[in-house]
């Protein structure tokens, strides 16, 4: 018998064994040949205390310092460019906190291949930066280790039920615990309706990215992400290469998430406008989901009625960029100590709001 188990194998789950298994006997459980292999795996690896509502920018404002302990962090910047349709929406991005508008000239001479006749608007985030996901990843799933917490992959959960503690049946055994934490990404609400709780609505959203060669051959490593003000395609370097994705929110089930060719097509298109390169050839292509509660926050905490089943949920498109500070509250709450956040931030969290 173990004091936690947790179901899911991502950042989320990796980071809470992390944050609890020094205090309590913890069990992750990841269905997957591989931790990592779903959201986590296919995120777009950037860190921008802008991004989000109020609720996430908090949270991902107070994961900097563990971000900067784990060097993870290193200096990207975004360029948000508003054309003559999304140009209502660049004074407020230029408001914001660590953001600078720049002329056109000095946007393209950040980015050479901008098509300076379709784009009205643009302001440079200062603070974005690069997050290495796979070394923040496995320097958690180290810790754990290290603290003795039992890592399981190819260990899917397909049955849950609750006597006086939660028993959890998996492909490799079944394991006890008197607190089951669900971190299933885009499964959460089906671990839920396993264990009896009543879903909370957490819906995946497929989003699909297409590497492409370095434009004119050119070197991007210092070149900023660009993203369209209203969230309509970004770009980014990636070793090497250029990433585009098509920025779509596409309600789908949860599942091994792949590329649609026409919306990445679509997508490509609305980058093609902000661009003089053409699009000739992509390398490859994949798509990840991330997964919202209906408010478009977090969900972290006891469920409201199912005894001892605690959620870790619902965290969208910014779950890497708030991982220390989701992990290290929900690690407090479940141990019993207080938690550094204040009492809106808990409320705005919990299972038991009204979303
Ligand atoms: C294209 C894209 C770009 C993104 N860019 C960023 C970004 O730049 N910055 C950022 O912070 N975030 C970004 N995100 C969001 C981020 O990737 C997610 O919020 C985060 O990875 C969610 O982590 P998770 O651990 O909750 O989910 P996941 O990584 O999906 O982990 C959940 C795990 O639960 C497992 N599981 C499910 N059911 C079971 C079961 N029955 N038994 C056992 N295991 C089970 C799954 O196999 C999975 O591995 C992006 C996402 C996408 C798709």
């Amino acid at each position: 018998m173990s004091d936690i188990i947790i179901i899911g194998g991502g950042i989320a789950g990796g980071s809470l064994a992390a944050a609890v298994s020094a205090d309590a006997d913890v069990v992750l459980l990841e269905a997957e040949d591989v931790f990592g292999y779903h959201a986590t795996g296919r995120s777009a690896a950037m860190y921008e205390p802008n991004y989000g509502n109020v609720v996430i920018n908090t949270l991902t404002r107070a994961s900097h310092s563990a971000f900067k302990e784990a060097d993870v962090l290193s200096p990207r910047g975004v360029l948000y460019l508003a054309d003559e349709n999304e140009q209502h929406l660049m004074d407020a991005i230029a408001d914001a906190d660590f953001n600078d508008r720049v002329t056109l000239e000095e946007a393209l001479a950040l980015v050479p291949i901008l098509n300076l006749a379709n784009i009205r608007d643009a302001v440079l985030a200062t603070a974005a930066c690069d997050l290495d996901v796979d070394k923040l990843f496995q320097s958690r799933l180290k810790i754990a280790r290290a603290n003795g917490a039992q890592l399981h992959t190819k260990a899917g959960v397909n049955g849950i039920h609750f006597d006086s503690q939660w028993h959890v049946r998996t492909a490799v055994g079944e394991f006890s615990a008197p607190i089951l934490v669900n971190a299933a990404g885009a499964w959460a609400d089906q671990i839920a309706g396993l264990a009896g709780a009543k879903p909370l609505g957490i819906q995946p959203y497929r989003r699909s990215v297409a590497r492409l060669p370095a434009p004119r051959g050119l070197d991007v490593s210092d070149w900023p992400m660009l993203l369209s003000a209203a969230e309509t395609w970004y770009a980014k370097p990636d070793a090497g290469k250029w990433l585009v994705s098509s920025a779509e929110e596409d309600p789908v089930d949860p599942m091994d998430a792949w590329a649609d060719d026409m919306v990445l097509a679509e997508g490509l298109a609305r980058y093609q406008e902000f661009v003089t390169e053409e699009v000739t050839r992509v390398e490859s292509n994949w798509a990840g989901l991330r997964s919202f509660a209906p408010d478009r926050t977090p969900v972290v905490g006891f469920d409201g009625v199912a005894q001892g089943f605690f959620w870790l949920a619902g965290q969208g498109g910014y779950g890497v960029q708030t991982s220390p500070a989701l992990s290290a509250l929900a690690a407090d709450i479940i141990l019993g100590r207080t938690p550094d956040f204040d009492t809106g931030i808990i409320a705005a969290l919990s299972p038991s709001r009204s979303m």
